[in-house]
């Protein structure tokens, strides 16, 4: 059942024996679980059925250094399906290293291992449609993908892992009907969670507060409750519910919520030639029996990232800097000067001091006119596989003219504990709450890493013989920083670890020292990774229901926040 809180009566207490306040794709991963039980299921989402401005506004806040970060209104989407509204859907496991306590990382280590997600990975790839749970180019497609590039066995690499695309599913449009013919599990819609209560000595939570824009207020009584709101609302939700035994808000005794905000180290960077024909390289996607479009990668190898002391990363084939008109190409051109076309955060990566005043701006328009017919063939291909296609072409993929290519790079961020999320002290949303105030830092490490990933690349290459590759570390550095955080992936803010000390939830993602709230969302990531979160948030999500379904199951009777308290 799908209501609107506008429909309830002012000051409604509700009870479930579940709230699941966040319907993206945690929240909605989680709430499917449940439709027939067992249970009492109440998903709370502060937006709608579509985007507004009203909602979209309660992510405003401020940014440290805008130069680093971009504002926290954009890359997130306030509205029932989350971010999956507007993700590129690129899917990949954690890599078993990702784990490790690695002496090289400082604050590295899950408390629990590749072996407990494992499980929930080929449901959680069903769930992304990102076709078969299968991340290995040499069984992906029957007799193999092509080769990366053909011939080049490097010793710091693999060549054979992908990158599987969603449709990209945005889960509220893809499973929003199966929530509303359910009986077990209410979503409301246009509602907000200002904050959560617990008893006095902080270790149940008692009742989650309600508000709606439109001045509706109400609370749910939940035996239990799951915080699925995404990496930088979590922190904010947990540091604004403050009261009697938490005082410095839920889950943050040791101060430790907040913290250690990883995005990913990620950008475009170096020259890559190959004296190679052009069909030994694949610079593209290929495509699954089922339609899912793949891709390859390199990826550094565990024994180098410990070799070299560094974190783990990956590198992808790519075309020039799009704003540089020395590519000479048509499309790549014609997409810098209609970039205005584009949502924010498809663009801002578009921008570039490269293509900006009169003389680039007259150069990029006759690299179009120079070859009119290579961009209007991509404008209709792009309108077909992208536009109009219920499975979308992923991402705009160019040959580069001359074959230089360049390397786009996604890395690890280290854990630092001084980048983190904190209530601003003097701006508030239309709710009443505080707004978040980030502060994302980059460390030596992250770059460390993005230089000595491409220095490898670039021995692995010369000692190969066929190809070379050019680069400067103060290039790189500058090429990784341009854009600051990368987009989407809010990681960290609520860690995991094995003890209070270590982290804000433990091995079961349930906040410690609180016995009924756990945190469904890359928050809980201790490590960032290489890998795109969304696949590792809705398998954590899926064993998260399991575990919850097993407890729920245990106490057949409606349990009650008292039933709860009595030991349920
Ligand atoms: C442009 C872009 C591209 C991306 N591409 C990729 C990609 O290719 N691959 C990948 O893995 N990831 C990608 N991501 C990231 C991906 O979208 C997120 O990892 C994913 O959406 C996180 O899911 P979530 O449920 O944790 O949070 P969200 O999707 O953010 O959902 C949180 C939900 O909680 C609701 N909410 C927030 N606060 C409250 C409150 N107080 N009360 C009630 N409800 C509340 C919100 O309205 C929202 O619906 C991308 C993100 C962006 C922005």
């Amino acid at each position: 059942m799908i209501l609107d809180a506008q429909t309830l009566e002012h000051g409604a207490s509700l009870e479930a024996d579940l709230c699941i306040i966040g319907g993206g794709a945690a929240g909605i991963s989680l709430a499917l679980q449940f439709l027939r039980g067992p249970g009492r299921v109440l998903l709370i989402e502060s937006g709608h059925q579509g985007p507004d401005a009203g909602s979209q506004a309660l992510y405003a806040g401020e940014v440290a250094d805008p130069a680093l970060h971009s504002p926290p209104d954009t890359y997130r989407q306030r509205q029932f399906g989350g971010s999956t509204t507007i993700w590129g859907g690129r899917c990949m496991p954690l890599d078993a290293v990702d784990f490790r306590q690695r002496p090289w990382m400082p604050h590295s280590g899950w408390p629990i291992g590749p072996e407990t997600l494992a499980p929930w990975y080929p449901e959680a790839n069903t769930l992304c449609e990102a076709g078969e749970y299968d991340y290995n180019a040499n069984t992906a497609v029957a007799g193999g993908m092509k080769p990366l590039i053909a011939g080049f066995t490097p010793e710091n690499f693999t060549a054979d892992g992908i990158e599987r695309f969603s449709l990209p599913t945005n889960f509220a449009a893809r499973y929003g009907h199966r929530l509303a013919a359910s009986e077990n599990v209410r979503v409301l819609l246009g509602t907000n969670c200002t904050g959560i209560e617990t008893t006095p000595d902080g270790t149940r939570a008692t009742t989650v507060r309600l508000r709606s824009l439109k001045g509706w207020e109400g609370s749910v009584n939940a035996a239990r409750i799951v915080i699925a709101t995404g990496g930088l609302e979590v922190p904010r939700l947990l540091l604004a519910s403050r009261g009697p035994g938490h005082e410095n808000g839920i889950g943050n005794a040791r101060d430790l919520v907040g913290r250690y905000y990883m995005c990913h180290i990620a950008g475009t960077s170096g020259r890559l030639r190959f004296s190679l024909p052009r069909d030994a390289i694949q610079h593209g996607y290929e495509m699954a029996w089922d339609g899912t479009y793949m891709r390859r990668r390199l990826t550094l190898t565990p024994a180098a990232q410990e070799k070299y002391g560094v974190g783990n990363a990956v590198m992808r084939l790519h075309f020039p800097r799009i704003p540089d008109p020395s590519h000479g190409s048509s499309v790549l051109s014609g997409l810098y000067l209609m970039r205005w076309l584009l949502p924010y955060e498809y663009r801002k990566r578009l921008a570039g001091e490269e293509g900006k005043g009169l003389g680039p701006t007259l150069r990029h328009l006759w690299n179009m006119v120079s070859d009119p017919l290579a961009a209007t063939e991509f404008a209709a291909t792009m309108l077909l596989k992208r536009r109009l296609a219920t499975r979308k072409f992923p991402s705009i993929i160019v040959r580069p003219p001359g074959n230089v290519f360049s390397l786009d790079f996604h890395g690890e961020q280290e854990p630092n504990p001084e980048s983190r999320i904190t209530l601003s002290e003097h701006a508030r949303d239309a709710l009443g709450m505080p707004r978040i105030r980030v502060d994302w830092r980059w460390t030596q490490g992250d770059i460390r890493t993005a230089e000595v990933t491409f220095r490898l690349m670039a021995e692995e290459l010369a000692k190969w013989g066929k190809g070379s590759l050019e680069f400067s570390p103060a290039e790189l550095a500058h090429d990784m920083l341009r854009d600051g955080a990368y987009g989407g992936h809010h990681i960290g803010t609520a860690r995991m670890g094995a003890t209070p000390a270590t982290g804000v939830v433990d091995g079961h993602c349930r906040i410690h020292g609180i016995r009924n709230v756990w945190i469904s969302s890359a928050a809980v990531f201790p490590t960032s990774s290489q890998a795109n979160p969304t696949l590792s948030v809705v398998a954590l999500a899926l064993r998260l229901a399991a575990e919850l379904k097993a407890e729920m199951a245990a106490v057949p009777e409606v349990a009650t926040a008292s039933a709860v308290a009595a030991g349920g």
